[in-house]
């Protein structure tokens, strides 16, 4: 055009996960894009933030992390996941593939996932990095931030033009939408805390139980997970209530500790050498869901990742779903170029119907992994879903796949599974063991079924 003008500068709140890659994006605009972290930078700390954390990584992390051009980069330090291992209390052990064969969900170090994102970041002329420098006001009028700098105290006003508030489930950009008007705003906490725990690796490295498994301890109430590191050690997640006769308020003492592990996680408690030490130095963390609307104001500000939906970590979803926010968020652009204000209102259009089903899922694979599978019937009802899925493979898309290993929409996917719920619920009656499937009956069932969806759909 005749007139070039500068492009504008874009701000981003937050350099986590979800911040981190959506300023790649931006980026690739060729913006100039400011990312400002409240935490000192996580490459320069390695050595004092204690053990690292994993998390399960899916498709549609994988589809944003793709996007950058890091697939294989993070793939070559990722660890598959093809199945749950449950544990019973006696130490037997059943399994469940979490998709087709090859279908895996990934252990990744948070922190070096982190790390990846924040080393191409700054590798980008585009993008600027700001450590250390915690957002404390964000003047909207004005289109002024106040950041205050945690070593030296010292306070800077900045002024932005778009801001994308990528700072976590307390973000500090959130609370002041918060305070305009019409801002629907809700939290709620669960009943349960976590705490983290670790399984050693064994001699030489060795991973001490399966490897390329997401393992629980299923036990009603509550349940710890582990997911494998590359170094042989495994993180462990305790799901524990605060209060009651078995919570978190009723250990108190390292032997009450140790005795009520032995009495209800009794294989994994040798593999754990440093439990006391782990579970008095280490918090209990809350688990939280936060739903908020509008996402956006005007064209001026933009919430990202967990700043506006924070769910609890039973899917883990709530990376990839900001890691889907950000491929959404590039789509966009395509579609709608600088027109900044179509662009956040038709991303909180499309994206907050799913955040809430995304939300509802969460809280929905909580009971399903501390409770129902640790039940024959369930394990039986899983079997029997992919062999539905294995005869009808267009028609039936088994929940946990949709969610993990596809890029349907949250709200879609939810909405097919509870449909494919209530089908499940007509035919299992009729079916005693996985054999029963093949019966003409049954068949005749599956097949009448099968009709009807396809008619409703
Ligand atoms: P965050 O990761 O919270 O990053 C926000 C960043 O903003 C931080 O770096 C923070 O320091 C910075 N910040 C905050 N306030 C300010 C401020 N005022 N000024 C400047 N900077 C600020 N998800 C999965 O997909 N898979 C999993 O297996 C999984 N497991 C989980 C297990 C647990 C126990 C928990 C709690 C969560 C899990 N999640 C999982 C969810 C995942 O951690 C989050 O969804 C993800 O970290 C969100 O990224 P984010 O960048 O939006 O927020």
């Amino acid at each position: 055009s005749v007139v070039s003008s500068q492009p504008e500068t874009l701000t981003v709140m937050g350099g986590g996960l979800v911040g981190a890659l959506a300023a790649l994006y931006l980026a690739r605009r060729n913006y100039p894009v400011e990312v400002y972290e409240r935490r000192a930078d996580p490459r320069q700390t390695g050595t004092t933030e204690g053990r690292s954390i994993n998390l399960a990584l899916s498709d549609r992390g994988w589809r944003a992390l793709e996007g950058v051009g890091i697939g294989e980069q993070v793939r070559s330090v990722a660890i598959p996941m093809y199945q749950r291992v449950m544990h019973d209390q006696q130490g037997k052990l059943t399994y469940q593939p979490y998709g087709k064969e090859n279908q895996a969900i990934y252990s990744v170090s948070r922190n070096g996932l982190n790390r990846v994102l924040l080393d191409l970041a700054e590798a980008n002329p585009h993008i600027s990095l700001a450590f250390n420098q915690q957002c404390q006001v964000v003047d909207l009028r004005n289109r002024q931030l106040v950041l205050r700098d945690t070593t030296t105290g010292q306070e800077q006003v900045r002024s932005f033009r778009h801001l994308f508030g990528a700072d976590g489930a307390y973000s500090a950009v959130r609370s002041v939408l918060q305070k305009t008007d019409r801002f629907d705003y809700s939290q709620h906490y669960l009943n349960y805390g976590y705490k983290e725990l670790t399984i050693e690796a064994g001699p030489g490295g060795a991973w001490q139980i399966e490897k390329n498994a997401l393992h629980i301890w299923p036990r009603g109430q509550y349940m710890m997970i582990a997911l494998p590191n590359l170094d042989g050690s495994f993180n462990c997640t305790l799901f524990f209530p605060y209060e009651g006769p078995q919570s978190f308020t009723a250990l108190q003492t390292g032997p009450q500790v140790r005795a009520f592990f032995a009495e209800v996680f009794a294989d994994a408690l040798p593999l754990m050498s440093d439990l006391e030490e782990d579970f008095f130095r280490n918090p209990t963390s809350s688990l939280v869901t936060i739903r908020c609307f509008p996402w956006s104001l005007a064209d001026e500000v933009l919430l990202l990742g967990d700043a506006s939906h924070a769910i609890v970590p039973f899917y883990g979803q709530g990376m990839n779903a900001g890691f889907e926010d950000c491929t959404v968020l590039d789509e966009l652009l395509d579609q709608h170029g600088t027109d900044w204000q179509t662009v956040f209102q038709e991303f909180q259009r499309q994206r907050k119907p799913n955040a809430d089903a995304m939300a509802d899922l969460a809280v929905y694979n909580f009971e399903e992994m501390r409770d129902r599978v640790a039940d024959p019937r369930f394990l039986l009802r899983k079997k029997i879903e992919s062999r539905i899925s294995a005869q009808y493979p267009d028609q039936w898309m088994p929940l946990y796949t949709q969610v993990t290993f596809s890029h349907t929409p949250y709200a879609e996917a939810w909405a097919n599974g509870q449909r494919q719920d209530q089908i499940m619920q007509r035919l299992m009656p009729h079916i005693q063991s996985e054999a029963d499937y093949d019966l003409p009956t049954v068949q005749a069932l599956v097949q009448q079924e099968m009709n009807n969806l396809a008619n409703s759909q």
